[in-house]
Formats: structure tokens, C-alpha cells, sequence
């Protein structure tokens, strides 16, 4: 069948299941395809009912041995049994399946798979999978994938169609490498690997898949940044500076003198500024380093250079705190800035452009309102961006059109070690001011079990009551974006009720509009909200210096340099502050991954012993959600096959730079597919 065909060819795809699959960004046969698997569900052998682990999921093996009992709790309708085995006995409920009745009788023999947790004063099996002994034989040691899923689509149904998909375009997959590279890179065939990553045949053939599609990926990734490089070629710098002396001055009206490394990037700076070559150059420092300073005085180098400057933020609440924060610093020195974001009025737009376009402003600061067509400059020589791994690569380059070859600037708190960066921002020069400001505080960070739960909150309650605001970082509960919104609002509901009603409590989450946004976010800064609770959407690069508190609920899902971003939202004031993970996760891994956080406060180094500690071919390694994220390969977990890609990439660059050879075509063809795709590469 036809890869391109849209996917209502699929038998059992109607309208409502499309519209389903393309919220997952799903349209043709090939996406389908190329929707990998988050995880791997794994059905182990069945253990002794006095072995089974708390908190985790078990599987057991036994005969029914009580009868069933039906409980009503407020609209809850629970069925509970007993299952028994020679080395114990252990209660099971279901939740509002009332036929289960019917089906335990007493000595029948059944394999039960869940979570064992405390519940209604009791330990037992939550809800679990219910199968007969052969049916459940069949599936032993055999991976199921687990699909990324939305409203209107169950794991099932994905399955299904995903199998389907397999079916009909069974050894239909053009192979885009050829032989030798697969032989001399040990590259599995191309539809071996896409059958294999949705059903696995072992551990073994996954990893194989796995491996030859990460590889894909970082390369055409790679690929696509070395041609960008290559049309970008080398940009003559137009601008003729002249030394700025004034900049002492702005240096020593600091209430703080800057850091070795802060000064070391702002001579890397401002020689790129002089040089023959256009600056492109990507700032790396941990969150609190001071990076706003330092595009801070690039700017004010080029506006006393007669040009002006512009600063773009992910979120408007950020680009106001830049606005605020560099009139103050630049009020002595003659400055004029204007701030340009979505929420202005039509009419204040237009002034504002206007006055860019005249030069009565040297400085806008804004958000993605400023990479629209109405902005004209009229002498652009600088275009910072902060936060810049918010920011897909094609928007970066929107903005740099706006110049005549502008010097850019991109700030980056993801802290990746130099290596990497090096990869990773191909076509960008790498600072990185890997010191932070003396004095900082250290924030407290604390791994503990979820029964602290009520402890923490007493603790919250304390620190309101000196003054300080709390963000909570809600529970991951599914792969489905819209039941992580319920659970916010439903897990800011709960919370109300351990709290006096003075305090005020409020949600946030990435599917509510940019101006209710910034409004719980100006809320939260003037402290009308005490308590913020949130989905990680708060990781940017927010201050409120007041807040004190940061709890990470299921702590264990995300990947540390995430946890570390979340974490840098408080601390960032004169008071103590304090980062608590809970987790109810008993492995040790998890344990020693969330310790490296305990025990360091430096980006860099949790990094580091992050890339130590997962090794490779840990296949259900976390991925590092919302900071650099590729569909499935991890530039942590697959470091060497990135740096792989990055020598294959060159080779093939270097022998054809434009991907005219034959043999390049269908290399072309895949690469501008995936370059397509390059808008959702968040770096
Ligand atoms: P980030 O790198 O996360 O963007 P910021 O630029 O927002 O960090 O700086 C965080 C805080 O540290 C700001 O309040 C800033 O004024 C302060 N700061 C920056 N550099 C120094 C320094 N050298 N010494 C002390 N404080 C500093
Ligand atoms: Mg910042």
C-alpha cells in the first residue's frame, strides 16, 4: 500500500479516529509507522504472593478464595477478592466492573498482574489485569508497546491500527543506506527495525531496532544543520564597531562584580562582534549564572554603536521581566527600549513598529510577536535569544532574516557538557559560563516516599506563613496530554482541602491560552498565589524570587536535567529554599539518579554523572522530556551514536555536499522529509 495514503485507508479508521490520530500528528500510513512506542510493558513470571513488592507492579498466581464482595463508596462500585497460593494470601479490588463477580468462583485459578498499594486500610492489588493461565503463557517475557495516546483513541485501538499498518506495507520500506554503511556501522535493515520497534521479538531485536532508527534520526538531523551551514556559508560582518568604554561603566554600576566565566564569555563576545565573521554563537550556563547580563552588555555595545538590538523570550511573563530588568540597568545611561508582545493592543503594536522602523528605540524586547513581517528594523545588529532550547530551529532563523546578517546570540540553561553542545548546535560557536556566582545558595533537595506527602504540606503551610509561595509539579498519570490536564485541576482541587482557605491555590498546564498564562503567572509573582500547582510548563525560565518551595511529585519520570530546570525556578532569592522529589519508586537506580540531584547543585555535573550512571542500552531509560527532544533517540542515553551520526553526516557531506550522487537521492528525498520536521525539534 501507498506509505502516503491518508490513514482512513486503514480498515476501522473512521472520521473520529482520524481526527484522533492527527492530534498525535498522525496523517498517512507512514506516520503510523513511525510512531514509536514510549515503553515496553514487560509480563514477568508469576512470583509467590509473600514475595510481591509494594508499590510495584507484581504479577502472582493462585485460586480464588473467598467470594467476591460488592462495596459501595459514594459513587465508586468496588468488587474484592482473595487469591491464595501456597505462600500467602492477598486481597484484589476492581473499580466499577461489577460482572467480575461472576467470574470468580472460588478455587478457580487465575494470574492477577498490578500495583500493590495501601488502600481503604488495607494492602492490596489495585485494579489488575485478570488473566487465565494459558492465555497469560502466551505473553510471558514478550514486550507489548505502549503508545503515546489522546482523547478518543485507547491503547488498543492504536494497536491495532498500527498493526494494521504493518501488515499492509509488510517489506514495502525503502532502504535508504546501503550496503556498506550498514555492514560497517552494524545498522539493521530498515523494515526489520520498524517492525521490530513495535513488536519486539526479545530484548535483543529491540535494541537492534532501536539502535538503527536513533542512528536515522541523528543523522538526518546532523545532515540537515550541516546543509544549513553550507547555505549560511561563512557571513561577512558589515558592522564597523568601534571600542565602547561606557561598558566599565554599566560593569561598575553592577551591585556585583562579574565571575571569571562571565567575563571570559563577554570577551568571547565581544570579539566575535569585532571580527571579519558574523557572530552566531550559543551561550550555555546553568540557571542563576547570569546569562541575562551578559546579552545584557552585547547589547548595550551595539546601541552605543549607533545599532539597535532585540531580545526574545519564549513567554511573554519572561520577556516583561527582561524589559523591567534592562531598564533599570540602562535608565543612567540614555537607553530607549520598548517591549512587543502578543497581548499589547493593535493599536500599541503599531506604534511600537513604527518606532522601530524610525530608530526612536534601540532595544525591543519580546516574544514570538517579534519575528511576525510587520517588525522592520531599521539597523538590526544584534538578536539575543533566551531560553533558546524553547525555540524550534526554524524560528530562530525567522528572526535573523530580520537584519542585514545580524550578529545572533542564543542562551541555553541546558546544561549538556561541551562535547555534545558541540554536536548538537552544529552550526553555532559554543560559550559556556560554567561557574556560578559566589554566595549562592544551596537549595535543600530532599527524595522521599509519598508519605511524607502530609508532612510536606504542614511544611508548605509553614513557609506560607513566614511569607513564601510553593510551586507543585503534578503527578504524570498517563501517556494522554488531556488526562495530565485533569489531573492538575483535579490535584489543585484536593490540595484546597489541606489548606486554610486564606491560602490561594492555583494550576497551570500547556494547553491554556498565553494570556490566562501570564495572568496566573503575574498572579504568582505578586504573590496572590501561594501555591502554584503545574504541569512542567513553569520549567522556562520564570523568577519569583519568593518562591521557596518546589515539590516534584513522580519525581522518578523525569530525566534529571529536567528535574535540575524545575528545581532553578526557586532558590533564586535571599531565602533558604528547598527542592523535595517525591517518589515511591523502590529501585535502586532510580534512587542513585534522583541522589545525584541531592547531592549537587551544578548542572554540569549532574549532567555528567547522569551519562555515567544510565550507560547505554538502557532501553527504558527516561527520556529527558522538554529539553532537547528527538522522537526516539536521547542525546544523553545515545551519546555515541550521535557522535556516530555526526561522522557519517560529515562523510557524506564532504564526498557530495549537496546530495546530487545517485546514490544520495533517496538520502536527499528522507532528509528533506525529516527536515520538515525540524519545526518540532525542540533544541
Ligand atoms: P540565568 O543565567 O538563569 O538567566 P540570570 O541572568 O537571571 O540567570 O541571573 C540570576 C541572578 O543572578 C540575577 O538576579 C542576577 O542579577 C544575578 N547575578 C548575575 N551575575 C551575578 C554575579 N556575577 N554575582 C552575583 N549575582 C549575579
Ligand atoms: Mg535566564
Amino acid at each position: 500500500m501507498d506509505l502516503q495514503k491518508n490513514v482512513k485507508a486503514l480498515q476501522g479508521v473512521g472520521q473520529k479516529t482520524e481526527q484522533a490520530l492527527s492530534r498525535l500528528g498522525i496523517e498517512t500510513i507512514k506516520d503510523v509507522l513511525h510512531h514509536y512506542p514510549r515503553f515496553y510493558e514487560k509480563y514477568d513470571l508469576p512470583i509467590p504472593i509473600d514475595s510481591i513488592k509494594f508499590n510495584e507492579i507484581n504479577v502472582i498466581q493462585g485460586s480464588i478464595s473467598s467470594p467476591p464482595q460488592q462495596i459501595r463508596k459514594g459513587r465508586l462500585n468496588i468488587i474484592k477478592t482473595t487469591l491464595k497460593d501456597s505462600s500467602g494470601e492477598i486481597s484484589a479490588i476492581w473499580f466499577n466492573q461489577v460482572y467480575l463477580k461472576n467470574k470468580f468462583k472460588i478455587g478457580r485459578k487465575f494470574i492477577l498482574r498490578g500495583k500493590i498499594e495501601f488502600k481503604y486500610g488495607q494492602v492490596q492489588m489495585l485494579t489488575p489485569e485478570i488473566y487465565d493461565l494459558e492465555e497469560y503463557n502466551k505473553k510471558i517475557k514478550s514486550l507489548q508497546p505502549i503508545y503515546s495516546l489522546t482523547k478518543g483513541i485507547t491503547q488498543n485501538n492504536l494497536r491495532r491500527i498500527i498493526n494494521q499498518a504493518l501488515k499492509v506495507t509488510y517489506n514495502q520500506l525503502r532502504e535508504h543506506w546501503s550496503r556498506d554503511i550498514r555492514t560497517k556501522y552494524k545498522l539493521a535493515e530498515y523494515n526489520y527495525a520498524i517492525t521490530q520497534i513495535h513488536y519486539p521479538t526479545n530484548k535483543e531485536s529491540l535494541e537492534q531496532a532501536r539502535r538503527r532508527l536513533v542512528f536515522d534520526e541523528f543523522v538526518f538531523f546532523q545532515l540537515s544543520l550541516l546543509s544549513f551551514k553550507e547555505e549560511k556559508a561563512i557571513i561577512h560582518n558589515e558592522f564597523n564597531f568601534s571600542n565602547i568604554n561606557e561598558i566599565e561603566d554599566v560593569i561598575k554600576s553592577l551591585p556585583y562584580e562579574l565571575t571569571n566565566a562571565q567575563k571570559t564569555v563577554w570577551k568571547e563576545i565581544k570579539n566575535d562582534l569585532n571580527s571579519n565573521i558574523v557572530m552566531n554563537r550559543l551561550v550555555q550556563g546553568d540557571v542563576g549564572s547570569g546569562k541575562t547580563i551578559i546579552a545584557s552588555l552585547a547589547l548595550f555595545y551595539v546601541v552605543k554603536n549607533n545599532c539597535q538590538g532585540c531580545i526574545m523570550a519564549p513567554t511573554e511573563v519572561l520577556a516583561k521581566q527582561h524589559y523591567y530588568s534592562l531598564q533599570e540597568l540602562f535608565k543612567p545611561f540614555g537607553i530607549r527600549i520598548s517591549m512587543l508582545v502578543g497581548s499589547l493592543k493593535t493599536k500599541e503594536k503599531s506604534e511600537v513598529y513604527n518606532k522601530i522602523k524610525n530608530k526612536e528605540i534601540d532595544i525591543v524586547v519580546g516574544t514570538h510577536a517579534l519575528i511576525q513581517e510587520k517588525v522592520e528594523f531599521y539597523n538590526l545588529a544584534l538578536i539575543v535569544t533566551d531560553e533558546q532550547h524553547r525555540f524550534g530551529v526554524k524560528q530562530r532563523e525567522a528572526l535573523s532574516i530580520k537584519g542585514i546578517n545580524p550578529h545572533t546570540l542564543v542562551m541555553s540553561a541546558t546544561p549538556i557538557p561541551r562535547t555534545l553542545a558541540l554536536i548538537i548546535y552544529g552550526d553555532l560557536d559554543v560559550s559556556i559560563i560554567d561557574e556560578l556566582p559566589p554566595n549562592r545558595q544551596v537549595i535543600k533537595t530532599y527524595a522521599v516516599e509519598t508519605s511524607y506527602r502530609k508532612r510536606i504540606y504542614r511544611f508548605i503551610n509553614e513557609e506560607i506563613i513566614k511569607g513564601r509561595q510553593a510551586y507543585i509539579v503534578c503527578p504524570m498519570v498517563d501517556e494522554s496530554e488531556e488526562l495530565q490536564i485533569e489531573s492538575v485541576i483535579e490535584y489543585a482541587k484536593k490540595l484546597e482541602k489541606e489548606f486554610n482557605s486564606n491560602i490561594k491555590i492555583d494550576y497551570l498546564h500547556g494547553k491554556m491560552k498565553p494570556k490566562e498564562k501570564n495572568n496566573i503567572m503575574e498572579k504568582f509573582s505578586e504573590n496572590k498565589i501561594q501555591i502554584l500547582v503545574s504541569t512542567t510548563v513553569i520549567e522556562v525560565g520564570i523568577n519569583v524570587p519568593n518562591a521557596t518551595i518546589m515539590v516534584i511529585e513522580n519525581s522518578e519520570r523525569f530525566g534529571l536535567a529536567q528535574l535540575h530546570q524545575l528545581r532553578g525556578r526557586v532558590g533564586r532569592g535571599k531565602y533558604q529554599s528547598y527542592c523535595i522529589l517525591l517518589t515511591d519508586a523502590k529501585n535502586k537506580k532510580t534512587q542513585n539518579r534522583l541522589n545525584i540531584l541531592c547531592e549537587s547543585n551544578d548542572g554540569f555535573i549532574i549532567a555528567e554523572q547522569d551519562l555515567k550512571l544510565r550507560g547505554q542500552g538502557d532501553l527504558f531509560g527516561i527520556k529527558q522530556h522538554g529539553s532537547i527532544e528527538f522522537k526516539i533517540g536521547d542525546i544523553f542515553q545515545d551519546v555515541d551514536l550521535l557522535k556516530l551520526a555526526n561522522k557519517v553526516a560529515k562523510e557524506i557531506i564532504n564526498e557530495d555536499p549537496k546530495l546530487k550522487l545517485e546514490k544520495n537521492k533517496i538520502i536527499k528525498e528522507r532528509m528533506e522529509a525529516f527536515q520538515y520536521n525540524l519545526e518540532q525539534v525542540v533544541l
